[in-house]
């Protein structure tokens, strides 16, 4: 085996230890509508307007050979990235499995990005529709057309009955106010005839288009009431999940600016696609934001955290993340690299003995 070949593998195991198999990349922090609640304006300030380019992608695969699941969506709209479509082609010819989940508007998309999308795999992608009807899509959906997003799901699913393809899986996901509640039911059943899933989310801004029948909307939900929904949205399994990120599928900027996890807006002082990520997560200001949700006390200094909600509530709860879980998905990573590298070799050997006519567990 020639030395770069080992040297690729060596850094590849390596890199899987350390971060796993995932990571999330922003395609694009630009987004054509103008949702009253969403923080777009304030938002390019600090992240910055652009999209993910091509070459950035593919030297940062390249250089981390160990994340196979990659999401795309946080900030803006992917589909407005000019260089999706090779993302795509280049993601599937290194088997990597390109997901959308935080979510897309789906108001505008190229034919051949649609093609790509199917021909090439991507695995699922989360629309954001929040209504039935033009009139109160519109509402909150401000520029965009509830008709021309349909007009593009039912396009993704023919290119998908002709290439004869499940994929990309699509979800319908509807954000619930006061205005758009009544829909739920008809958005539910054309969610089903459209062949998608269907995701009902409460409005992260109460004071916005509040609920008029909160009862109706939390059995809607599956819940018997908005408080018990409440309760299900807390802690680590619910919006404290997104600090997971600081320690597992770790979130980068579209200009590969670190951000740790996607509720964050201001970036960290490093860039993954200049530095590398092992240096851009040692840096302090990183470790000490971890440190901070695991309950530690790390003085006066603010971090990202200080100002978040989910942080406040962790404090109010005392819920801090427990360090211990990523330490043993790393030991696990850790075992099952051994296990394969032991497994490789005992397989060579068995191979080598085959075509020298002796019995495996021959001298060895
Ligand atoms: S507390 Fe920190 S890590 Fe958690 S969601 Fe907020 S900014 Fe992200």
């Amino acid at each position: 085996m020639r030395l770069m070949d080992l040297h690729r593998r060596f850094s590849r195991t390596l890199n899987y230890i350390r971060f796993g198999d995932e990571v999330r990349i922003d395609a694009a922090s630009h987004c054509q509508l103008r949702c009253p609640v969403c923080q777009e304006w304030d938002l390019k300030a600090r992240v910055g307007g652009g999209y993910l380019r091509f070459e950035d992608f593919r030297a940062f695969v390249e250089r981390y050979e160990n994340f196979r699941r990659i999401e795309l969506s946080n900030n803006g709209e992917i589909f407005l990235n000019p260089d999706l479509t090779r993302i795509i082609e280049y993601a599937h010819s290194k088997q990597i499995a390109l997901r959308a989940e935080n979510g897309v508007n789906l108001n505008h998309i190229r034919d051949d990005t649609i093609e790509a999308l199917v021909r090439f795999g991507f695995k699922s992608i989360n629309v954001s529709i929040d209504g039935a009807s033009e009139e109160t899509y519109a509402i909150y959906r401000k520029r965009g057309s509830f008709s021309r997003v349909i007009e593009n799901v039912r396009k993704i699913n023919a290119c998908k009955a002709a290439f004869g393809s499940q994929e990309p899986r699509l979800k319908w996901r509807f954000i619930v106010f006061g205005h758009n509640e009544h829909e739920i039911p008809a958005a539910r059943r054309m969610a089903e005839g459209l062949n998608m899933a269907f995701e009902l989310l409460p409005n992260v801004e109460p004071g916005y288009a509040p609920l008029k029948d909160p009862d109706f909307v939390a059995r809607e939900m599956g819940y018997a009431s908005m408080a018990e929904r409440e309760q299900a949205g807390r802690g680590t399994a619910g919006a404290g999940w997104y600090c997971t990120g600081l320690w597992e599928r770790v979130q980068i900027n579209w200009d590969g600016r670190l951000l740790g996890c996607c509720v964050n807006t201001q970036p960290f002082q490093h860039n993954v696609f200049e530095v590398g990520l092992g240096k851009a997560i040692r840096a302090t200001e990183f470790r000490r934001a971890k440190q901070m949700l695991a309950g530690k006390d790390v003085g006066e200094a603010p971090t990202i955290c200080s100002d978040c909600g989910i942080y406040r509530e962790r404090v109010a709860r005392k819920d801090f993340v427990d360090v211990g879980r990523f330490r043993d998905a790393q030991w696990r990573r850790l075992r099952a690299s051994v296990a394969g590298a032991l497994g490789r070799r005992r397989w060579m050997r068995a191979v080598g003995a085959a075509a020298r006519g002796v019995p495996d567990g021959g001298p060895r």
